[in-house]
């Protein structure tokens, strides 16, 4: 990756690259944002005199913890704990914690720092944040999940609170990680405090459709674009990589929109199945057994395992890249492009690498970024907490309804700013553009802080 960036916001990058040095993910987040911003800044003089994206790229509070536990066999284990505050402009920091052992500050800048604009694209009232652990809970017990979890929570609720920093899942810290964690919160504190997680149990404040959000959402966004462009997801073939909560629930809201899944992924290697992905039985295998995908294909007559290899190579319509960050490159994109793929659509955050993204541009493929692709998980996080604040429960029905018109209003967001920006069609810059301005705006009402 190169450092050149255009000569508006070269300085600023430079100063990111100082003060943030070796943590790769964050710059290459802040990069792909910056070379957006140079028309914004062309428009807007405030913003350069009061340095508000030099604010915007530095995270208001990090906070890094030692988290100890005791594993089943006695034996003391060590993990690092973090919460990157990044921006509460808009709202109290929201975004989710990841448990996997890649996690380090950089990564959660960059999680954090892309959560900024996502949320404010969402339209709803939050801030943006992250945090984890490098905990890994591959082949860990029930009972050290709890530790693990009660422990990182001992030292992270007194950052939290429902006006203040409102954490959910990620990769890893799914609704049974958050209850471990609400409920050592609820213990320290004496206080039912609902809004202070998402992601919740549904009887005890949890939201229907939460689950769900991330995976429908990314597909009413695709929808979105295809219809954009006088097409629909009827009889298309679509690749979607990974196999947690994002690939499932968008494998089914695209099988109900009309499309046909025909393959998806774990760390292990991925599954064919060209009668489509039979969701009752991935459940099965990943929701419940917690076994890899090759399970999927010991079970389903028409499907195949592939061990390793690029999950890329399966020829599609529509690609959805959702498990995690840089996971589709440069060559990945070309095949795509050479075997005609059309849209590719980002469920998990920064899966696409820039020169994959670049490639993809040049072959005409149609692309989506996480930011505005993957929102509505934390846009029905923040229906959740509307819940919570109102001691009320939406119908499934409401839910759905409510991330469908968000979802769509996202696309069309980007879509128009794109077109008043110079770029047409181009849902990177409309994304980065109108996320920033949302956020930049407020960050300028409130004065230099
Ligand atoms: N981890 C999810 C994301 O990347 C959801 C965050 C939330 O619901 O707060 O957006």
């Amino acid at each position: 990756m190169g450092d050149e960036v255009p000569a508006r916001v070269q300085g600023i990058y430079e100063e990111v690259l100082r003060r943030n040095p070796g943590e790769t993910e964050f710059h290459q987040a802040v990069k792909e944002v910056l070379e957006s911003l140079a028309v914004v800044l062309d428009r807007h003089s405030e913003y350069t005199e009061m340095k508000t994206v030099q604010r915007i790229c530095e995270p208001e509070r990090q906070i890094i913890f030692r988290v100890p536990w005791q594993d089943d066999s006695g034996e003391v284990q060590i993990n690092r704990g973090f919460r990157v505050e990044f921006n509460s402009a808009l709202g109290p920091y929201k975004g989710g914690l990841r448990f996997h052992p890649s996690v380090n500050l950089g990564i959660v800048k960059f999680l954090g720092f892309e959560q900024v604009f996502k949320n404010a694209l969402t339209g709803m009232p939050i801030g943006g944040g992250k945090g984890g652990s490098d905990f890994d809970p591959k082949g860990r017990s029930d009972a050290e999940v709890m530790r693990f979890c009660q422990s990182f929570m001992t030292e992270l609720y007194r950052h939290l609170g429902e006006y203040t920093d409102v954490p959910a899942g990620d990769i890893g810290v799914g609704a049974r990680e958050i209850g471990y964690l609400f409920g050592q919160y609820k213990r320290i504190t004496n206080r039912y405090e609902s809004g202070v997680l998402t992601g919740k149990g549904l009887g005890w404040g949890g939201a229907l459709v939460r689950t769900e959000a991330t995976g429908y959402g990314a597909a009413f966004f695709a929808d979105a674009m295809m219809k954009a462009r006088g097409e629909s997801f009827d009889g298309r073939r679509v690749v979607i990589s990974g196999s947690g909560n994002v690939a499932v629930y968008g494998i089914e809201k695209v099988h109900q929109l009309g499309g046909t899944v025909v393959a998806c992924s774990d760390s292990s290697g991925y599954v064919v199945d060209e009668k489509g992905i039979d969701l009752a039985v991935l459940k099965q295998v990943k929701e419940v057994e917690r076994e890899r995908v090759e399970a999927y294909a010991d079970r389903v007559s028409s499907a195949s395992f592939v061990s390793g290899g690029s999950i890329w190579d399966v020829p599609c319509d529509v690609a959805v890249p959702s498990a995690t960050q840089n996971e589709l490159d440069a060559d990945a994109a070309a095949t795509l492009a050479r075997n005609g793929c059309r849209y590719v659509v980002e469920g998990a955050n920064m899966p696409t690498t820039p020169d994959a993204v670049r490639v993809l541009k040049e072959a005409g493929v149609a692309f989506a970024p996480g930011k505005a692709a993957n929102a509505g998980g934390v846009a029905t996080s923040a229906l959740e907490m509307q819940q919570n604040a109102s001691r009320d429960r939406w119908t499934f029905e409401h839910s759905e309804e409510r991330l469908e018109a968000i979802m769509r209003a996202i696309h069309a967001r980007c879509h128009a700013t794109a077109e008043e920006y110079g770029a047409p069609g181009d849902l990177v810059l409309g994304a980065n553009v109108a996320g920033f301005l949302e956020v930049a705006e407020a960050v300028h009402a409130h004065g230099l802080i």
